[in-house]
């Protein structure tokens, strides 16, 4: 079985990133996505600190003719009136936001992988873990073995490797289910920035992200939304789908790093749309491990170590985020936690 440095389960922000980095680091990449063609997927609000990180990826210029829409900052209604909370800038100006269709930006990722010498193979779908006593030496695929020296997860919310080695992702918040839809039609009062509204049951996200397209999310705290609720500032425009639901209960994996494994983006840790960073986590999260990964395949960095720091990180920033989520649901509703 030929074995290459690293395997990268999931073709995804956090996948394509990680194959990247690794990729421009001089490794032997392979990358399995199950996928043959995305679809729509949320996930279309980008802060504008990816700026930065897609220019370390390569795809800073590429960008332009992906993003259908920018914001300076968003509209916040949290227990008190309307706010505009901008995104801050410098020198140069305001930074912005920006819209992108997911479908397309990944694709754009995964070019960008391709580019740069990583074997995508799609559709791939990987099956089982190959190793012994927690440690990974590949993975199997629907077409067969992959061996590899290190394997990265980032099958986002199908979090494949913890299921596959048996570590738990406990929840750290009462059970939150988002849904999601796309309306058509026009919103002048949503054109020039989303709009995050809370009360006292739940919370409501609206924005627009490409022509005549609005993007809802809705997150209820108790009772389950119906199927065809829609925001009241969207009620009198079409459908495109119907609407969808997302577990996005917070969660860590107990381990994110081990013996010839990573963890990336969702696969490691997810939290609910409010903290607006998923993309930007899985970006970060797949670079932070591919360096790891090549420092360790050098013998630069000890295996050890590197997966305990690589885990301490992504701990330390989950810890960071879930206390500033807490504070801002009490200001909604003070018996969510308890
Ligand atoms: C309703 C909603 C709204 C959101 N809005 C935003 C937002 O506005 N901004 C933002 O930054 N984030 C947002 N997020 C979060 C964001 O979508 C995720 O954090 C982000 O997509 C995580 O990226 P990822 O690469 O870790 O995983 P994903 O994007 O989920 O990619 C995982 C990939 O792995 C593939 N895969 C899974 N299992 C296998 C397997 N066994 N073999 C091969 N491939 C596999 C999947 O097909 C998929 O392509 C939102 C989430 C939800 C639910």
């Amino acid at each position: 079985m030929a074995e290459h440095d690293l395997v990268v389960v999931g073709g995804g922000p956090g996948g394509a990133a990680a194959a990247i980095t690794a990729a421009s680091r001089g490794l032997d990449v392979v990358l399995c996505e199950r996928e043959e063609i995305f679809g729509e997927r949320p996930g279309e609000t980008l802060h504008p600190g990816l700026a930065p990180l897609l220019g370390q990826l390569g795809l800073e210029e590429r960008l332009e003719p992906f993003i259908h829409a920018r914001h300076a900052g968003i509209w916040v209604e949290w227990g008190g009136p309307r706010a505009f909370m901008d995104y801050g800038g410098d020198a140069r100006g305001s930074w912005e936001g920006f819209h992108v269709r997911r479908a397309e930006f990944d694709d754009l990722l995964l070019a960008r992988a391709r580019e740069v010498g990583v074997e995508v193979r799609r559709p791939c779908a990987v099956t089982a873990l190959l190793g012994e006593n927690g440690t990974a030496r590949g993975v199997m695929t629907e077409g067969g073995p992959l061996g590899a020296r290190l394997v990265a997860d980032a099958s986002g919310r199908a979090r494949w490797l913890g299921r596959a080695l048996g570590i738990t992702s406990p929840a750290r918040s009462p059970r939150f289910i988002a849904r999601y839809g796309y309306v058509e039609g026009a919103c002048s009062a949503r054109d020039a920035a989303p709009l995050l509204c809370g009360d006292a049951s739940g919370w409501t996200w609206t924005a627009r992200v490409w022509e005549k397209t609005y993007q809802w999310t809705r997150l209820s705290f108790g009772a389950r939304q119906t199927g065809d609720w829609l925001p009241e500032e969207l009620r009198s425009l079409t459908s495109l789908t119907r609407s969808r639901g997302a577990d996005v209960t917070w969660r860590i994996a107990e381990r994110t790093a081990g013996p010839g494994w990573f963890m990336i983006g969702d696969a490691a840790a997810v939290l609910d749309p409010t903290s607006a960073h998923g993309v930007l986590k899985a970006i970060m999260s797949g670079i932070a491990a591919s360096d790891l990964a090549a420092g360790m395949l050098r013998g630069r960095l000890p295996p050890e170590g590197s997966a305990t720091a690589y885990h301490d990180w992504l701990a330390g920033w989950f810890a960071q985020d879930i206390a500033q989520l807490i504070r801002f649901y009490r200001i909604l509703n003070a018996s969510l936690f308890g």
